[in-house]
């Protein structure tokens, strides 16, 4: 690759020409170099010019605004401030995060004001002398007619996901916003999709506006790869699992067009061993905001969501998105793919289409030039194996230390024995439990260990007595040991019902039950293992008394 001519354009933030002290901003947020949108859209909003900008999440595009507005567009002097309006209350909040920081070395405080949050503490930020405003439309509105924000002090506007807004009804809110604004301001818009709507309010609320555009033909280019698998539609749950089974990808946004479909499809993604969690606009404020916090944190991998629930948060740190079914229209998946990948990172998006959504597919294609690329989910015997795989590397990576030399004669003489098979396979079972031949929940106990466990097993395990998977369970179950085995005719679904009918445990909060000679193991939410210890006090099963403990290396 040859360098690219200099009147291309600013390489670095330096190019640029901003202050030093937004440089320094800018290097302890670590962005090395701008994304195209930031490079592109600076020189033009320092110009004075208003802008209408298509660009996703994901892209830079806060920085895009924020860089202009705190380096050039607010005077440090001044009493002129900058209003950015956004979709959704998260959306608000990351934006105020952003230009705070980058603001911060230049004096320039940013204050977000949004709904459901205390009116006092918004008003005492405004007070103090915030000069930028990152807001919802309903709540600034509201401060604007309470007179707790000045409308002739803002002089810049930033419209934020523009068509979010749109489509979630707040136009009557924007206009009403803007009739108040000064005529003599600069406005900035963003839009991932530029459609009629957009076009009108620029017409109506802009001057002049400079275009920076994104071509049909950049959708593929901003570095997001698009596959799709095209499925019957039946069974499209276990599809789903397929395809991650596939793919293995770090993390993911999962879209759903229902809210019903994202509890559902959670659910089994956590039966099937996976860390996931659910988000829609049922869910209450303070669980949206804990499993918010959790995604922050990158400590769950899969997040089902709705369209709406998912609007305006930062995800760009998940690596894929997937279309649990496509969305009813193109500039959605447009939106939704949109989601993935970090500024100059690659993003892979994957949709499962069923027979009913090929039209979609087709206006992808024809407006926005996408072409995913078509794969194929293996075959059921193709799966089979690849699970049959994923057992025996579990095990592999469990046992890496040479066997001694007494074990290694047992061994060599056990595997020439006529019965070899039935004895392995006899011991297999009673290894994983009773139900050896449904591979997928050995699968699912793998992932729910997680391979590093696997191998903090294999690293520390000499007592081949110890089952390997009593010490390496996920983190929100424990392993009980249970002084009652096979010995004494115990059973499974007997054992199971007495813990539910002595702790209040549901069927679905125990896991699996291993019946061994002398003992079993069961795993139970670890929250709940000292009060389950404690009930089962005293109960009598198979006339011996009870004893429940957690499982040694638990
Ligand atoms: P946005 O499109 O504004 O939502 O930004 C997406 C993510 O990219 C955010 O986490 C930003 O902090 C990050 N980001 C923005 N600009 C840059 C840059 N120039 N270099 C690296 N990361 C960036």
């Amino acid at each position: 690759m040859t360098e690219p001519p200099e009147e291309e354009g600013a390489q670095t933030f330096a190019d640029l020409g901003l202050h030093e002290d937004v440089l320094e901003a800018i290097g302890e947020m670590g962005w090395e170099i701008p994304t195209p949108v930031q490079r592109d859209c600076y020189p033009l909003a320092v110009a004075g010019h208003d802008v209408i900008v298509q660009s996703r999440t994901g892209t830079g595009k806060t920085g895009a605004f924020g860089i202009p507005i705190v380096d050039r567009l607010i005077s440090v002097d001044g009493d002129e401030q900058a209003l950015v309006l956004a979709p959704t209350r998260e959306l608000a909040l990351q934006s105020a995060r952003e230009i705070e920081k980058l603001g911060a070395r230049r004096g320039i405080d940013t204050v977000a004001v949004y709904g459901g949050a205390s009116m006092e503490r918004q008003i005492r930020a405004l007070e103090k002398g915030a000069r930028v405003i990152s807001g919802t439309p309903g709540r600034v509105l509201d401060h604007l007619n309470r007179g707790t924000i000045d409308a002739s002090r803002l002089r810049i506007l930033v419209l934020d996901e523009a068509d979010e807004m749109l489509s979630m009804g707040f136009a009557k809110e924007l206009n009403a916003i803007i009739e108040k604004l000064p005529k003599k301001r600069q406005t900035l818009l963003f839009s991932a999709t530029v459609d009629r709507a957009i076009k009108r309010v620029a017409e109506r609320h802009m001057h002049d506006p400079q275009f920076l555009g994104l071509s049909g033909d950049h959708v593929g280019a901003l570095g997001i790869e698009h596959f799709v698998y095209m499925v019957s539609g039946v069974g499209r749950v276990a599809n789903l699992i397929a395809v991650l089974e596939i793919e293995d990808p770090e993390s993911a946004l999962i879209f759903c067009n229902k809210k019903a479909e994202t509890e559902e499809v959670c659910a089994a993604l956590q039966r099937a061993g996976f860390n996931a969690e659910w988000l829609n606009g049922d869910r209450p404020q303070r669980e949206r905001e804990e499993v918010l916090g959790r995604v922050r944190r990158e400590e769950i991998r899969f997040l089902v969501a709705t369209d709406v629930a998912a609007r305006g948060i930062d995800v760009s740190h998940l690596t894929h998105v997937i279309n649990f079914s496509l969305p009813e229209n193109v500039e959605q998946y447009v939106h939704r793919t949109g989601r993935t990948g970090r500024a100059g990172r690659t993003g892979t998006a994957i949709s499962i289409v069923g027979p009913t959504e090929l039209g979609i597919l087709y206006y992808l294609r024809l407006q926005y030039r996408i072409f995913p690329v078509e794969r194929t989910l293996p075959s059921e015997g193709e799966q089979r194996t690849r699970q049959e795989a994923d057992l025996i590397a579990m095990i592999d990576a469990a046992y890496p230390n040479a066997p001694s030399e007494r074990d290694l004669a047992l061994v060599r003489r056990f595997m020439t024995h006529a019965n070899a098979e039935r004895m392995l396979a006899g011991l297999l079972t009673a290894f994983f439990g009773t139900e050896t031949e449904d591979i997928d929940k050995v699968a699912a106990a793998h992932r729910r260990r997680g391979k590093e466990h696997v191998d903090a097993h294999a690293q520390t395990n000499g007592d081949t007595q110890k089952p390997a998977h009593a010490e390496a369970e996920s983190p929100s179950t424990a392993t009980l040991y249970v002084n009652v085995g096979r010995r004494d005719e115990l059973k499974a679904s007997e054992l199971g019902r007495l813990l539910r009918d002595r702790t209040g445990l549901k069927r679905k909060e125990i896991g699996r039950i291993r019946v061994r000679d002398k003992h079993s193991l069961v795993d139970v939410p670890e929250d709940r293992a000292q009060d389950v210890i404690e009930s089962m006090a005293g109960a009598v099963l198979r006339d011996r008394e009870l004893e429940l403990e957690l499982a040694r290396g638990d």
